[in-house]
C-alpha cells in the first residue's frame, strides 16, 4: 500500500534524528561511515512528499527539535499537552490530510 504524507513525513523526521546523532559523533572525532547512506535516503523520501508540506516541516524543525509529534491517548498534543478537539482525532486518523496543532503548531500524528 501507498504510503500516507503523513508516514512519509514521520519516517523523515527519524532519519533526520539519525543524521543529527551522526553529526553529534563526528563532532566528537569520530568516524561515521552510514551518514552518506542516510543522507542519500533522506533525499530520496523528501522527493516523495508534498513541496508546501516539506516546506512547513523544515520550517517547524528549525523552531522545535522535533517537528511532528504524537498524540497522547486523552487526546492531548505530546508536544504541547493542549487538549484537542476530538472532531480532530477522527479527521487525523483518515490520513487524508495533515493536521496541525491548535497550540504549538506541530504536526500531529495518531499512534493507532
Ligand atoms: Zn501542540
Amino acid at each position: 500500500m501507498e504510503k500516507s504524507q503523513l508516514e512519509l513525513l514521520v519516517a523523515l523526521q527519524d532519519l533526520d534524528m539519525m543524521i543529527e546523532e551522526i553529526s553529534e559523533v563526528k563532532r566528537l572525532g569520530f568516524s561515521a561511515e552510514r551518514e552518506e547512506e542516510l543522507r542519500k535516503a533522506r533525499e530520496e523520501l523528501a522527493n516523495k512528499i508534498k513541496k508546501p508540506l516539506l516546506y512547513s516541516y523544515e520550517k517547524l524543525k528549525k523552531r522545535y527539535k522535533r517537528a511532528i509529534v504524537p498524540v497522547g491517548e486523552d487526546n492531548t498534543c505530546l508536544g504541547c499537552f493542549i487538549k484537542l478537539p476530538t472532531s480532530l482525532s477522527s479527521i487525523g486518523r483518515t490520513d487524508a490530510e495533515v493536521i496541525y496543532c491548535e497550540g504549538c503548531g506541530r504536526i500531529l500524528y495518531w499512534l493507532s
